[in-house]
């Protein structure tokens, strides 16, 4: 099973990755947005492998409606956790997906508004088509030691909230706990790269690579041992989208801010005023279940008695439990914000359908994804949804406000910085990273 093709006729077609392993209700079972809004089994992790196959043997051509079940999609690896937790690594939709993809690329056939993106991403070095020089706009007015100085311990990595300065009191929190704890370190302003994952979403591998390839010197040119980032998707990348590409970052350690910040310190003083929270949590499928680590492999598939496939050596499935999901919930804890959970957390998250390009290929799509996460958090009765996704954060609340729902969607990290400006105080668990 090594060619694209056989790893398409893999799928057994038992629908299993459109479905949550075990719902709790009819209404969440649903995994998968793409088919939750297609309703035809092509929109489905499976389907989208059916197609591939049939795109490689001539049967089925890159029509509009071909391309749209392709791309009413945010590449959230739902369907690969539904798949594996049923058929092992036997299927692996999601690896299929980033192939299908590359393959729609590679053979021109990219929805306008992609393509537009791509061309951004290859003019501008960002998907919006915005100056490189406004990603150093969000530390202008902070004198923070820049990448062009070399040799801090460690790299602040900020990404596409650099764009958003709705999301600048988040990064200025940042800066703040890094220099109340000591920690030398440096940001890149305008010299920062994309990290390339949307580009490899969307299936310009060799785009992605480029752009990779791009950040990892600048973060070895820096001399940093250590590389902390702001974004979900750039974390995502790092630990899951190099690796498919090849490229390391060798030595360099590489933490997700929630990791740093739920190392750093404890939020343990709340003066009297501020008051006991309740949100819910949204895990972001970046930072979730498509952050876990990727390893490559090498191997050889067997059949074990004749018919089952076996990879040999060895590997350990990725189920997408080895993502990031306690530390921005102990984050919240610490800062007296209570969560209740909605029933798709985790690895099994429901995914609000604004990533992997999915918004700008089909709104439709990314819209009713948005609303049916909305409605989730709804039901567990709060006004607030956290998610430590800028993405996330920006599609769900814009959503929110135009269909009068009465919730907000909030960054973790400005969760954090208000609470922490309404009075929370930061204390320092003495462990110094
Ligand atoms: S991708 Fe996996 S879960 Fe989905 S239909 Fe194919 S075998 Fe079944
Ligand atoms: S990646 Fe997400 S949206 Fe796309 S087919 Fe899989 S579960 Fe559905």
């Amino acid at each position: 099973m090594t060619t694209a093709k056989e790893k398409y006729a893999a799928c057994i077609r038992c629908n299993n990755c459109r479905w949550l392993p075990v719902p709790k209700s009819a209404d969440q079972a649903f995994i998968c947005p793409s088919i939750q809004y297609g309703k035809n089994f092509a929109y489905s992790g499976g389907g989208k492998m059916i197609t591939g196959y049939a795109l490689l043997d001539g049967k089925a051509d890159y029509t509009p409606e071909v391309l749209d079940s392709i791309y009413a999609c945010s590449v959230c690896g739902g369907c690969d956790v539904g798949c594996k937790t049923n058929n092992a690594e036997i299927v692996e939709p999601l690896n299929s997906i980033y192939e299908l993809r590359r393959q729609c690329v590679e053979n021109g056939h990219v929805p306008v508004a992609l393509e537009r993106l791509l061309a951004n991403l290859r003019q501008y070095g960002n998907p919006q088509g915005r100056p490189s020089n406004e990603r150093a706009n969000w530390c202008k007015s902070l004198n923070l030691p820049h990448t062009s100085k070399l040799g801090e311990e460690t790299l602040l990595h900020v990404g596409e909230a650099a764009f958003h300065s709705a999301q600048w009191p988040g990064l200025h929190f940042v800066v703040q706990r890094l220099q109340d704890e000591g920690v030398k370190f440096a940001v890149g302003g305008a010299e920062e790269p994309d990290s390339g994952a949307l580009a490899f979403d969307i299936g310009d591998q060799k785009l992605a690579r480029n752009l990779a390839e791009k950040t990892v010197a600048w973060v070895k040119k820096s001399g940093a041992l250590r590389l902390i980032t702001c974004s979900d998707t750039a974390f995502m990348a790092f630990r899951s989208v190099y690796p498919r590409l090849g490229i390391r970052l060798d030595d360099v350690e590489v933490l997700h801010i929630s990791q740093w910040l739920a190392q750093s310190a404890v939020y343990v003083r709340q003066p009297d005023g501020l008051h006991f929270n309740v949100v819910t949590y949204h895990d972001g499928c970046r930072l979730g279940r498509l952050s876990e680590p990727y390893i490559p492999w090498n191997g050889e598939w067997k059949k074990m008695f004749n018919s089952l496939p076996v990879r040999e050596p060895d590997t350990p499935i990725r189920f997408g439990t080895e993502g990031i999901y306690e530390d921005p919930r102990a984050l919240l804890a610490s800062v007296g914000t209570h969560v209740v959970e909605m029933e798709r957390t985790r690895e099994f998250s429901y995914c609000c359908g604004a990533g992997g390009g999915g918004a700008e290929a089909n709104a439709d799509f990314a819209k009713q994804a948005g609303l049916v996460r909305l409605q989730e958090a709804l039901s567990v009765g709060v006004s607030t949804m956290v998610t430590s996704c800028g993405t996330c954060a920006n599609h769900m609340n814009q959503l929110a406000v135009d269909a009068g729902l009465p919730i907000k969607v909030q960054t973790l990290l400005d969760h954090l910085c208000q609470r922490g400006a309404n009075g929370a105080v930061a204390v320092s668990n003495g462990d110094k990273p």
